[in-house]
């Protein structure tokens, strides 16, 4: 499982151009670490760059332009090093694709230049609480760990900076679209469900195969984590082969490997290894956590972690904010914050480990294309009541208007805490779970996320 897979032996970059689009926390990790590999390093973004990077880029005397992309000097590319952000359909890709020059992804790139075993996590929900809990879990143990992908300092500053052993990535689809020959040693799928369907011409198929890419160049030295009751996964695996080792998880039926639930009792079977916790010794609470601490197991006992280890890092983890995070209990009143729920899937989860007719819900906000209809039984046995935070919040009106009397339109997040906080009466929660991206009100989820807590906080 270890060997240096990742490495290209074949990559001499001196003097070779390379250009990187998008100068976020990726883009100027892969700057930093292709200036440091030799090659000629040129960055562009047709945005602001933010004043922390270009200072960084500055620093590094990294040549960057923003607001613009010249293409005289894009076109001189040995290699493009792509931010997930930027579409497929951008005209620079296209035309960058159409000159044959290779586009990457910055794990794709960082992957040459490191010899680590790779943990690779993906889903459409529970990406960043697991890759979390499975960091924490192996720091714990005394493993050599780095975290990176969608979270905290990008990969390849971290293989230019740091000489970790093991490295937890958080893949998002957009990040797995651009790679090709990057090997994940352990790769976890949580789940498939519809989000960010605009970027795949709205067809689920497309969306599932870029999640399937994460399996793509495993061997039979490697571990192909999944989640046996997710009904895509398992369409999706019916029309594929796999080199990797499967290794499943249900919460509803036995498995022989991997993990499975008899009542409170979680069982992970690995080739070589067993663990055996009860639920409620969990840190992580509710039905999709279960899920989520699974898939962290089996990757633990695959690295023969010790059970004690194990069941005491699961037991003592911080939730990672805005994800079902509890605010405060005022008058009598739960807020839970749950802003990093943008699709439909995720809200589903969080009303469904709520009590029955007592929620207040905050929903709303960018829609890619939801299916509200999903919601429909879960919102009519647990919501009360429904406060739009939003600009356009018709197809939410129209969604619910048969199964909830009240619902209001609010813009901004103290509005929306006072407008829930009317509606609610003492024994109730008032959850933000909007199924909705931020960007119409909001920089991002944890602008969002910070507002309503503040907010709540002023109650
Ligand atoms: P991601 O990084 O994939 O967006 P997060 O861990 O940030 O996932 O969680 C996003 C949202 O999805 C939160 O609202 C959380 O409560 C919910 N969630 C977490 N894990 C799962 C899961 N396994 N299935 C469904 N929803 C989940």
């Amino acid at each position: 499982m270890n060997e240096p897979n990742n490495i290209s032996t074949t990559a001499t970059a001196t003097g070779k151009r390379l250009v990187v689009l998008g100068a976020g926390e990726s883009g100027v990790g892969a700057a930093y670490l292709a200036q440091q590999q030799g090659y000629d390093v040129f960055v562009s973004d047709f945005g602001a760059i933010a004043d922390q990077y270009k200072a960084q880029l500055q620093g590094w005397n990294i040549r960057f332009e923003e607001k613009q992309h010249t293409e005289a000097e894009i076109f001189k590319a040995a290699e493009v090093v792509k931010s997930p952000g930027i579409p497929e359909k951008a005209p620079l890709i296209k035309a960058l694709r159409e000159k044959g020059i290779p586009v990457i992804s910055e794990i794709e790139f960082a992957g040459r230049y490191t010899n680590a075993n790779i943990i690779g996590i993906t889903g459409s929900n529970g990406k960043t609480t697991t890759s979390s809990l499975t960091y924490h879990i192996l720091k714990n143990a005394g493993l050599n760990v780095g975290l990176a992908g969608n979270i905290g300092k990008s990969f390849a500053y971290q293989v230019a900076t740091q000489k970790f052993d093991h490295y937890v990535l958080e893949l998002s689809s957009f990040m797995l679209d651009d790679m090709y020959k990057f090997r994940v040693n352990i790769a976890v799928l949580l789940n498939i469900t519809p989000d960010h369907l605009d970027r795949y011409d709205y067809q689920l198929q497309n969306y599932a195969d870029s999640k399937f890419r994460i399996a793509q160049n495993q061997t039979a030295d490697d571990y192909f984590i999944y989640c046996a009751d997710d009904a895509e996964t398992l369409k999706g695996m019916a029309t594929r082969t796999f080199a990797a080792q499967l290794l499943p998880f249900s919460i509803s039926k036995t498995l022989p490997l991997g993990a499975y639930l008899n009542g409170e009792e979680l069982t992970i079977n690995t080739p070589n290894n067993h663990l055996q916790m009860t639920i409620t010794k969990l840190a992580l609470q509710g039905k999709h956590n279960i899920y989520n601490s699974m898939a962290s197991g089996i990757v633990s006992k695959v690295l023969e972690l010790r059970n004690d280890n194990i069941r005491e890092s699961m037991g003592d983890f911080k939730s990672v904010p805005h994800r079902l995070e509890h605010v405060a209990d005022i008058s009598g009143i739960r807020f839970i914050n749950d802003s990093k729920a943008t699709n439909v899937n995720s809200t589903w989860y969080a009303l469904e480990s709520m009590p029955d007719n007592k929620v207040v819900l905050i929903l709303g906000g960018v829609d890619k294309g939801n299916d509200y209809n999903e919601l429909t039984s879960l919102v009519k046995s647990k919501v009360k009541a429904i406060v739009c935070l939003g600009t356009n919040n018709q197809r939410i009106h129209d969604a619910f208007a048969d199964e909830v009397k009240n619902i209001v339109d609010t813009t901004s997040a103290k509005d929306a805490v006072a407008a829930a906080y009317k509606l609610a009466t003492k024994g109730d929660t008032v959850l933000l779970s909007p199924a909705c991206a931020s960007f119409d009100l909001f920089k991002n989820y944890e602008e969002r996320g910070n507002q309503f807590k503040q907010a709540v906080m002023e109650l």
